[in-house]
């Protein structure tokens, strides 16, 4: 039986989904994803919801965008997999196409967020053993961030005692520091410390934006002090804060940073760049992958990532995304509302996220709850100001509908 010839009721579905998928993460949406375009998910019955989540910041060109879709198809006609032991031209290719697109020297594959933030983790270990000897191998990163799920990206995230962490023992290696204070981050960086590691807007922790002055104090400390800067870019990268990446919005550049969520238009890809005096740390041996750089995944990255440059995607994130935050800050009940390009949170004066939430997809609208009071606005970087007019309008009826 193919998968296409199921013919379930969403009950059914939603039943032995409930049987078999262990839910780890948060209950899900009351909505069978099935097809989807442009800035619409559409449910088995075919009602369209206008999609502000995205895939989590991942369908920067929309849904099932024509360009990635033909790529993946003419990609998986010709060769799926073939690992690292052999050259091919997606891998090579998108490699150099994201390299100079965003003025980096050198480029790793990786699979998802996490590992790549992983790869960054073990990259500057590694750089502070091999130059300044196996005690300088601590990293400062800062609290209400988020890193990632493996075990070392867990304890980078600095949200200690939150499900995100507790019962998961130590991995040690790791301190904290207060987002946007750059006294507490010098004070955290003893002799010991070998790496600082922020998101230039941080996303799941609340969506806030790092300063140009915290950034380029970073910088500048670093430099001093000879640790390495990471840019933990995930969510940031690609378009989504008004540049391809965020550091160039800050003109403060990393000496590694990581991507994931929008490289690859919904395909599972990451990497890391960095100068190749930072990266020449992991020689033969040092690291590696068995389906890092998966062709099928290259080709669409490199469709998308086109598509982003080609249509001036960042741009449109930078008018849009300052236009949703401008009209968020406008409904009542909304205390701040903050971000960057389209990364943008609304914070409300009660803890009423996860009411609008349900709320507002009962209404069709999409969005993601990241705090008790606070929402975020993730869409593809497609969006129009009429599309965020509509999805504020039945936010405000989500609103005067509680209150
Ligand atoms: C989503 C995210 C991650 C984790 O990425 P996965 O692909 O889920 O492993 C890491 N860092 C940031 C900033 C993220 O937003």
């Amino acid at each position: 039986m193919k998968l296409s010839d199921f013919n379930m009721t969403k009950e059914e579905l939603i039943e032995t989904a409930h049987k078999y998928l262990n839910e780890s993460l948060m209950k899900r949406y009351d909505v069978v994803a099935q097809t989807g375009h442009d800035m619409y998910l559409v449910d088995a019955t075919g009602e369209e919801y206008l999609d502000f989540i995205g895939g989590i910041a991942v369908n920067a060109t929309g849904h099932c965008n024509e360009a990635v879709v033909a790529a993946i198809k003419e990609q998986a006609d010709c060769l799926i997999h073939s690992s690292n032991y052999f050259y091919s031209i997606p891998q090579t290719m998108l490699a150099k196409l994201v390299c100079e697109s965003i003025g980096m020297e050198k480029f790793q594959y990786q699979n998802s967020g996490a590992e790549a933030n992983e790869a960054m983790i073990k990259l500057a270990r590694k750089y502070g053993n091999d130059n300044f000897g196996p005690k300088r191998n601590k990293i400062v990163t800062a609290y209400s961030s988020f890193h990632g799920r493996t075990l070392a990206t867990v304890m980078a995230t600095g949200q200690p005692e939150t499900a995100i962490q507790k019962g998961f023992g130590e991995v040690e290696g790791f301190k904290y520091a207060e987002f946007n204070n750059l006294e507490s981050f010098e004070a955290a960086c003893d002799d010991e410390v070998i790496a600082v590691m922020v998101e230039p807007v941080q996303g799941e922790g609340g969506v806030y934006p790092a300063t140009k002055e915290f950034l380029q104090g970073l910088r500048e400390l670093c430099d001093r002090k000879g640790m390495l800067l990471l840019f933990d870019e995930v969510q940031t990268g690609w378009g989504r804060t008004g540049d391809l990446m965020a550091f160039m919005s800050y003109g403060v550049k990393p000496d590694v940073v990581s991507m994931a969520k929008a490289l690859g238009g919904g395909m599972p890809i990451a990497a890391i760049c960095a100068s190749e005096r930072v990266m020449s740390t992991f020689g033969a041996g040092a690291h590696g992958t068995t389906f890092g750089g998966n062709p099928v995944c290259c080709a669409a990255a490199y469709a998308e990532v086109n598509e982003i440059i080609e249509k001036k995607l960042p741009e449109n994130a930078k008018e849009v995304g300052a236009y949703l935050k401008e009209k968020l800050a406008e409904l009542p009940h909304v205390k701040e509302s903050r971000g960057m390009g389209l990364l943008v949170g609304a914070e409300f004066d009660s803890d009423i996220a996860a009411e609008l939430k349900h709320l507002a997809a009962d209404r069709h609208l999409l969005f993601t709850v990241i705090k008790p009071n606070t929402i975020r606005m993730i869409p593809p970087l497609i969006v129009t100001k009429e599309q965020c007019d509509t999805a504020v309008n039945i936010l405000k009826e989500c609103l005067n509908s509680i209150s």
